[in-house]
């Protein structure tokens, strides 16, 4: 990771009698691609329309490189925005959308052509200089957004939800290529969205906002086998979450038995739990010697085509959802009574909120 290239401190910001944000740290390193994610309403588009430009903070300071920037105006910060709110000029060509910062800073006429053109063989339009924007595609008019945003060299690109009124498809799809293109471009970027899948396929680091606070930051990887709490775990899409209590450093006592869990060893013996049991953690089995066997009863079962995702029930009424993959037997009945043996690196401990 690079030097920090933006820092909040303690940013707080109160509209009426709502917190939308407190205490808000955070840095941003150069090139580095983080996504702010969080529920509806918990401060994401706050914090970057604080982070633009486009709002002051009732208290704490933003900084660029070292120098602070809270009360420069949006236009003197050098940001580029995707926004959905923020939307290409319909009647216009895609030139003149792509240009069109470019020519309020001033550029020549001809280093405007050559940027336009680079720009747009970058997200794959290249010859759509003459088409107008509303005669294109909804993933075609993101691209030239992208386009434009990226145009005049932000240090800082800020994108919120620009993915959000696509279909599921498209999205996957310009996914994958938005992240190939931030990092050929090398630019530094601040992604805000409510979705975890989308978080974690385009950032390098992950924060986590609930209720104008940060709750966790850290790498795609670290947030999803390690969530602060159940809250976090919950948002990720985890359903699996049982109490326990730490016996040793080897494991917990659960509802489902002791459980060799490696994280044991952070926690006093004694100490009150929840375990998180990944989905992919379990894995039919006939193998007594198998770590933390289980016998369950398969309740339903769904074919996800690369997977199944089974609904099972222990015989304490307990229950999970597991994704197996089968290869070389068939996948269990609904009915069915199976061994599971859920994998030690597929479960974490969270700390007991209060
Ligand atoms: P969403 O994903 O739904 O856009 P968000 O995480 O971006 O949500 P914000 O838009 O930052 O959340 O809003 C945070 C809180 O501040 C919300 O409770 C919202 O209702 C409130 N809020 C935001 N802007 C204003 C405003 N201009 N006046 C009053 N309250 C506001």
């Amino acid at each position: 990771m690079g030097a920090s290239l933006l820092q909040v401190r303690d940013v707080s910001k109160i509209y009426d009698d709502v917190r939308a944000l407190e205490d808000v740290s955070l840095d941003v390193a150069e090139t580095e691609v983080v996504a702010l994610l969080g529920p509806s309403g918990c401060g994401k588009t706050t914090l970057l329309r604080i982070i633009a430009g486009l709002e002051a903070p009732d208290t704490g300071a933003v900084y660029l490189a070292g120098r602070e920037i809270t009360s420069v105006p949006p236009h003197r910060r050098g940001f580029g925005l995707m926004f959905q709110d923020y939307v290409l000029f319909p009647h216009q060509d895609v030139f003149h959308n792509v240009a069109f910062g470019l020519e309020m800073q001033g550029w020549d006429r001809e280093r405007v052509r050559e940027r336009v053109r680079e720009m747009l063989a970058l997200v794959g339009l290249s010859g759509y200089e003459r088409r107008r924007v509303f005669e294109l595609s909804g993933g075609e008019q993101q691209r030239v957004a992208l386009a434009r945003s990226l145009a005049p060299e932000p240090r800082l690109l800020m994108l919120d939800e620009p993915l959000g009124s696509l279909d599921r498809t498209l999205r996957e799809q310009l996914l994958d290529e938005l992240r190939q293109i931030l990092h050929q471009v090398g630019v530094t970027a601040l992604y805000v969205t409510h979705d975890q899948q989308e978080a974690f396929a385009l950032a390098d680091r992950v924060i986590i906002l609930r209720s104008g606070r940060v709750v966790q930051q850290g790498t795609p990887e670290e947030i999803y086998r390690h969530p602060a709490d159940a809250f976090v775990a919950r948002f990720l899409g985890h359903s699996n979450l049982i109490p326990g209590r730490v016996r040793d450093r080897r494991g917990v006592e659960t509802e489902l038995g002791f459980l060799v869990v490696p994280d044991a060893a952070d926690f006093p013996p004694g100490a009150r739990v929840t375990v998180l049991i990944r989905p992919e953690a379990a894995e039919l089995t006939a193998d007594a010697d198998a770590p933390n066997r289980v016998s369950v009863r398969v309740l339903d079962r769904s074919f996800r085509g690369d997977r199944y995702r089974i609904q099972v029930a222990h015989a304490g009424g307990l229950e999970l959802t597991l994704e197996i993959v089968p290869l070389d037997r068939p996948p269990p009945e609904p009915g069915e009574e199976v061994t599971i043996s859920l994998h030690p690196a597929g479960l974490a401990l969270l700390a007991v909120e209060g």
